[in-house]
């Protein structure tokens, strides 16, 4: 069967040499005088590729064929493109624009009819496809319409795309500011009357988190705690999670029409519940509820929206790893120095801005040279593990515990005064005491000494703080070891 090619005119001394040449070859050929008569004659003639000039029109050639491929049916015909120069941009807008080949119009025949053989060869459609669009409806919509209406949507798909990515360069370091941030825009966009975002983050978090962005009415806490338990279940890879171990908390609630409360989640008509993976890990995930029966995923930029909330998980997680790999001690798993010295003057600061009690305790395993010497470093490092462990265990607040030097944990206690601050010492030094330590089949014992002090009036600073805690440990060192001291001035 003669392959058919559709020429579309406007020098026609150029076409016509080509129709000529064409022809010979015996190929089938049809020549559209414009673009309209060509839109109409890719239905009737059926061609099997499309050769046209760059100028054709008022519409170029790419913009021609972006708006035929923007009908599915028609998307697998080749076209090839025609022009006076071929420049490296030209050949970049030909690929975004589905044109197959661009050549410049003095390329001689030979070549552009090897090229001819080649796209039709690659390019075959075979005639159920070509039935298709023989039954495919003609839009009635001039070219010049449907391109612009084309161009329209790919301008408000870009500005999307662009609102989304510049929130995220804005915003990615502040959590809360890039929720708030995401609902705002996704607002614009969705109808929704709840919408809910989680992200998860690389370290271990103990508490999964969903934040809220309730439109319009406001909602029962009975059908919060329905919608989040039914968004964590269908989240996949999540470890195991209590009741407790979830939560959420409310960004924006719009509840100026309380008649519109909801109090049943059957009164929600549609729902999406949209979980994010990145290399099999669970990386966040995001749902929308709406009083009206619709389709969440009919939106007309669902698929922009995926990919770019995909993109906007990923590095938040990713950040959040760093940001977790940057404050925290590998070993032992506390917050490291860089961390401990940010805190304690934060703390300290704030107790002398809103007066309150604050002590600081400073422990050091007692003797612990000699367990590495005897045991070895790899008995020491399990030793140091083992008693940030149980350090963690202890306290309410872990994330104010820190590996503040070798085998030296600092700890520090807000709204604690000096008398319970030494009866949690005490108790801690007790557990060391009478903790068995279990590695590689030895057990051993061991204690550990610990110096406290307290941001008392003639104290200036945060580091004056730690020096007494030092000095109340050195005194317990020099004084037999095992205990628990502080130190508040000369002569004690
Ligand atoms: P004291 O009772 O006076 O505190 O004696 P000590 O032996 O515990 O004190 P010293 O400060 O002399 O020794 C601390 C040792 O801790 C020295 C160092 O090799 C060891 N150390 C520091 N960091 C690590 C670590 O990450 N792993 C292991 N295994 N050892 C560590
Ligand atoms: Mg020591
Ligand atoms: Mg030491």
């Amino acid at each position: 069967m003669e392959r058919k090619i559709l020429l579309i005119d406007k020098d026609e001394i150029f076409i016509n040499f080509l129709k000529e040449r064409l022809l010979s070859e015996k190929f089938e050929i049809d020549v559209a005088k414009n673009t309209t008569e060509a839109y109409h004659k890719i239905f009737e003639f059926l061609p099997d590729l499309v050769i046209l000039e760059y100028n054709i029109q008022d519409i170029n050639g790419f913009q021609f064929c972006k708006t035929i491929k923007s009908h599915k049916v028609l998307s697998r015909i080749p076209f090839l493109v025609l022009s006076e120069n071929v420049k490296p941009i030209d050949k970049y807008w030909a690929e975004k624009s589905d044109v197959q080949e661009i050549l410049r119009k003095d390329t001689p025949y030979e070549e552009i009819k090897l090229i001819i053989d080649e796209l039709l060869n690659e390019y075959e459609m075979d005639e159920s496809a070509k039935e298709q669009i023989k039954n495919h409806p003609v839009s009635n919509e001039s070219i010049q319409t449907q391109a612009i209406k084309l161009m329209q949507g790919e301008i408000e798909k870009y500005s999307f795309l662009n609102a989304f990515r510049d929130m995220v360069n804005e915003y990615h370091t502040d959590e809360k500011a890039l929720i708030q941030n995401t609902f705002d825009l996704l607002s614009v966009f969705l109808e929704y009357d709840l919408a809910g975002i989680f992200f998860n983050h690389a370290q271990e978090a103990d508490k999964y988190l969903l934040h809220f962005d309730i439109k319009n009415c406001s909602v029962s806490n009975f059908v919060l705690e329905k919608v989040k338990r039914d968004f964590f279940s269908k989240m996949p890879n999540m470890k195991e999670f209590s009741i407790t171990g979830f939560g959420h908390d409310i960004v924006n609630e719009n509840n100026e029409n309380l008649d519109k409360r909801i109090i049943s989640a059957n009164d929600f008509k549609s729902s999406l519940i949209l979980p994010f993976e990145f290399e099999e890990k669970l990386i966040g995930g995001v749902c929308f509820y709406s009083k009206k029966e619709q389709n969440f995923m009919d939106f007309i930029f669902y698929d922009i929206m995926v990919h770019e909330l995909t993109s906007l998980f990923k590095t938040s997680y990713l950040f959040s790893g760093i940001e977790f790999l940057s404050v925290t001690d590998g070993l032992t798993g506390l917050s490291n120095r860089r961390q401990f010295d940010y805190s304690i003057n934060r703390e300290f600061n704030k107790s002398r801005k809103y007066p309150s009690d604050l002590c600081f305790a400073i422990l050091d395993i007692d003797h612990f040279k000699s367990v590495n010497d005897t045991y070895g470093h790899q008995y020491g490092d399990y030793v140091l593990k083992e008693v940030s462990s149980i350090i963690k265990n202890s306290f309410r607040r872990s994330d104010m515990i820190y590996r503040y030097g070798g085998e030296e944990i600092g700890i520090i206690m807000t709204e604690t005064t000096i008398p319970s601050a030494m009866t949690m010492m005490e108790r801690l030094r007790k557990k060391i005491e009478t903790h068995e330590f279990f590695f590689n089949g030895i057990q051993i014992s061991l204690t550990a000494s610990i110096g406290v002090s307290s941001n008392m009036d003639k104290l200036e600073d945060a580091h004056q703080m730690i020096e007494c805690a030092d000095k109340a440990l050195y005194k317990a060192k020099e004084t037999g070891r095992n205990k628990v001291l502080t130190y508040s001035g000369e002569g004690e």
